[in-house]
């Protein structure tokens, strides 16, 4: 079967179906096929893949086990994708404790990468809620995880990139919430200095979240940009409707439809349409956590060649110079991306061993991929994350070597002792080529 990434990666795969009543592992057919779990494919890179071995489904593993009411912990099997729990759970009062920027991500593929969401600040990343987990290893035992039980493999397994064993269930807590609307404001800020200066006085609001204009960086260390800050709103309002697509992009466009200047014209209109410095407004979950899910299939329009993400974390110390370097880079580079993200993480230190969100400021940008050209922007840019200590994320690459990635995650020889050695992903061959 040919599987595929975000990005546009595509990968040949045999595919096998675990069962959670067999409590074993399906053999792959071939001996020596390495075994990955795969969940809806939402990874932009190789993470979420394994050329040429097999990839363990989670598809039919889609069911509520139980709820307790009480204190809002859910037990579900792991291909539970995160908008068919939210629909069930909001018209109860409930919400996801953490969310990532799109609702078609499962819960095992939200605990393999310890996906983060608007709320770091707040809430840390999504393995802080998760309190057990089941856990098939290809040795044929069945682990429950959790903080006191099998402490160690809940450990490597959050943010484990699949790569620990399959997860057949979890539990976690929801968030108690009063229903599905969002208070919002947005604030146009054209400066790093003023984004810092606004994620420090916003840090009391649950949500925070910037755009950047990154082809407006300047090396003086202007940058336009709207920050954006929300709270779930008090009162319960008036239902909303199902947070589904509106827009369809039918197939992957030309490669020249997005050039410099559509980036910079979309940019330069989506600052402009928001006219005032300040907007208020009441909005519903969707638009407000998953805006991107309004547009199915938007990542087509990068064209046949898909596109790349590159996300770091960098300290906040000096990360203010390093993110003003990498902006002028990056604008200079002329590849602009019209999906610029920059965030705050709070101090909570995520739990997993190759967890990404550290304390540190965020920068997230989609480009399109235009092969020789990206790599060596990429190359720069990784340079200059490096120098400030920083980490890139699995769950958006699709080409960081073993240098940035063993610099990243400095818990990665605990988590070599705890991986399953039949498990391994294209990702892993590339970053860690000596460890099976
Ligand atoms: C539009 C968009 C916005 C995004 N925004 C954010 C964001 O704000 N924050 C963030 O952190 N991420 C974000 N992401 C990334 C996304 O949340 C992660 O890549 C997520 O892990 C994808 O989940 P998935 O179910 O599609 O898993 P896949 O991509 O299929 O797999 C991801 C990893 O999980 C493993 N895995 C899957 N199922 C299991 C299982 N049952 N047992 C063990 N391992 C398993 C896989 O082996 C793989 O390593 C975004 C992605 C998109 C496309």
């Amino acid at each position: 079967v040919n599987l595929q990434s975000w990005g546009g990666l595509s990968s040949e795969q045999e595919t096998l179906v675990p069962e959670w009543r067999h409590e074993t592992l399906p053999k792959p057919a071939a001996d020596g096929h390495t075994l990955l779990p795969y969940g809806l494919g939402r990874s932009y890179g190789d993470s979420c893949l394994n050329e040429g071995g097999a990839a363990l489904l989670s598809s039919h593993l889609d069911r509520l086990i139980s709820f307790d009411a009480a204190s809002g912990e859910v037990h579900c099997e792991a291909g539970i994708v995160l908008k068919d729990l939210i629909e069930w759970a909001l018209p109860r009062g409930w919400f996801l404790p953490v969310s990532p920027g799109t609702q078609f991500v499962t819960v095992g593929g939200a605990i393999a990468n310890d996906v983060h969401g608007k709320n770091h600040h707040v809430e840390g990343s999504f393995g802080a809620h998760v309190t057990s987990l089941t856990l098939l290893r290809s040795d044929g035992s069945v682990l429950e995880c959790s903080r006191s039980q099998n402490a160690d493999y809940f450990r490597a397994t959050l943010g484990g990139l699949g790569l620990t064993g399959f997860i057949v269930a979890a539990r976690f807590r929801l968030k108690k919430v009063a229903g599905p609307w969002v208070d919002q404001e947005e604030i146009k800020f054209r400066s790093l200095r003023d984004y810092f200066a606004l994620s420090e006085e916003s840090k009391g609001h649950n949500y925070v979240v910037s755009w950047i204009d990154c082809l407006s960086a300047r090396p003086d260390g202007s940058l336009k940009g709207i920050f954006i800050r929300g709270d779930h709103a008090a009162e319960r309002g008036e239902p909303v409707a199902k947070a589904d697509a509106r827009l369809d992009v039918p197939f992957r466009l030309p490669s020249w439809v997005l050039s410099r200047a559509s980036i910079g014209a979309f940019n330069w209109l989506y600052f402009a349409k928001n006219t005032q410095e300040r907007a208020q407004s009441r909005r519903p979950y969707g638009p407000f956590f998953y805006p991107l899910d309004a547009i199915g299939h938007w990542n087509r329009i990068y064209g046949k060649a898909g596109l790349l993400q590159y996300q770091c974390v960098l300290p906040f110390r000096g990360a203010h110079e390093s993110l003003r370097e990498m902006l002028v880079q990056i604008a200079r580079s002329g590849q602009g991306s019209f999906l610029g993200v920059l965030k705050n993480f709070g101090d909570q230190a995520s739990e997993g061993l190759l967890s990404f969100p550290r304390p540190g400021v965020t920068l997230a940008l989609d480009f399109k991929n235009e092969g020789a050209r990206s790599r060596a922007l990429f190359e720069r840019l990784d340079r200059l994350v490096l120098e400030a200590d920083g980490a890139l994320y699995p769950a958006k690459d699709q080409r960081m070597g073993p240098e940035i990635f063993r610099a990243s995650f400095p818990f990665l020889g605990q988590f070599c002792e705890l991986k399953d050695p039949a498990f391994s992903s294209s990702f892993w061959r590339r970053v860690c080529p000596d460890v099976h």
